[in-house]
């Protein structure tokens, strides 16, 4: 009989003495979120070596929008890297899952979960109920401090939900928004650093921009 329990960060471990089979193993869905700067990759990028670790099969997805710093892969602010693929959707997502196989996935880690369109909901749900354990990593607020896309149904499906705080650079309290600095059209533009840094609720001006 596998034994679950939740780690500090609300992480689903599981503990056995056999590997899970496609048979008994279950699915989850993870959200972990935050301002710019909380930390959200660095979290994904540490569940999914510890899966890794764990000899599990594990496909990190990130939205093609997303350029940043590397086209394949996932980098935190802090530079740690792991091999992703880049896809231009949830249906992209979906086929390349299912190309490896529903039965051998067993965890998908989706970095940048804010940029997918509305079928990432469906899809999070459909591979968990396969069995598969899925990480979300997102903004939950846009630069208005408003939900940001798929975040908040992904949050209120989710088994587990992990909200990690920046610190404000005016105040230096826990920091859950982020201020916009430059101008630029749209909640989808990505940001780099210095674009935008972290607020508190009190220091946040809502869809301003503010050097
Ligand atoms: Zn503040």
């Amino acid at each position: 009989m596998r034994r679950l329990r939740m780690s500090q960060h609300g992480e689903h471990l599981s503990f056995g003495l056999r590997a899970a089979s496609a048979h008994d193993r279950r699915g989850c869905i993870e959200v972990v979120c935050g301002s710019m700067f909380s930390g959200k990759t660095e979290e994904l990028l540490r569940r999914v070596k510890r899966a890794r670790f764990a000899k599990q099969t594990v496909l990190l997805f990130k939205p093609r929008i997303d350029n940043r710093y590397d086209d394949v892969r996932v980098v935190s602010h802090e530079g740690i890297k792991a091999e992703a693929t880049a896809v231009a959707g949830s249906a992209e997502m979906l086929a390349c899952v299912e190309q490896v196989g529903l039965g051998t996935a067993q965890v998908v880690g989706i970095d940048e979960a804010q940029f997918f369109d509305e079928g990432v909901i469906t899809v999070a749900e459909k591979l968990a109920n396969a069995g598969v354990r899925v990480i979300c990593a997102g903004l939950d607020q846009d630069f208005r401090g408003q939900p940001f896309g798929p975040m908040a149904a992904l949050m209120s499906i989710a088994e587990y939900v992990t909200k990690l705080h920046a610190v404000c650079t005016r105040c230096g309290a826990a920091a859950c928004r982020s201020q916009r600095l430059v101008g630029m059209e749209g909640q989808l533009f990505v940001g780099g650093a210095a674009d935008y840094e972290p607020r508190c609720r009190r220091c946040f001006v809502p869809g301003v921009v503010e050097g």
